[in-house]
């Protein structure tokens, strides 16, 4: 053990973890996004994988995006609605939600209560791709789609 070495507990209260920073959701001005923090719980370099905690405030959005990477996603707390490729779910605590390589996906808090969720993802990972309004069209042609990107589901 090192000084570099992560502690090995860390406690928790309220969806904050001792010694983790509650960082801004993205530094990518471009990215349209609202009320998301976001915490870096685990990024041990020997598994190439990093585990984050996300949080969105009742009406906040991540953005809508694509990329090759994959993600793995496990909703701790409240619940909401998610965007995958062509299908929006209702989702709450304890599912489990995979996102494709190269799939549109946004998550949506809808409820009274803040959507928290863990997402694990590769350490090594490409730069997310944004819609064209093209792209947002396209997928707008569903309806439940485009009431979900409107907030509305
Ligand atoms: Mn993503």
């Amino acid at each position: 053990m090192t000084a570099a070495d992560p502690p090995v507990h860390r406690k928790a209260k309220s969806y904050r973890w001792d010694g983790v920073e509650v960082l801004p959701y993205k530094e990518d001005a471009r990215a349209l996004f609202k009320s998301i923090t976001r915490q870096v719980l685990f990024a041990d370099p020997a598994q190439e994988s990093e585990l984050r905690y996300f949080e969105v405030a009742p009406g906040g959005f991540s953005t809508l995006e694509r990329h090759e990477h994959t993600h793995n996603v496990l909703i701790l707390r409240g619940s909401g609605h998610c965007l995958v490729g062509h299908e929006v779910r209702e989702i709450a605590t304890n599912d489990l939600i995979a996102v494709p390589a190269m799939t549109w996906h946004q998550f949506r808090a809808t409820g009274q209560e803040p959507l928290g969720f863990l997402c694990m993802v590769n350490a090594t990972r490409d730069k997310p791709q944004l819609p064209t309004p093209d792209d947002v069209a396209g997928l707008e042609r569903d309806k439940r789609i485009a009431d979900f990107l409107r907030g509305s589901r």
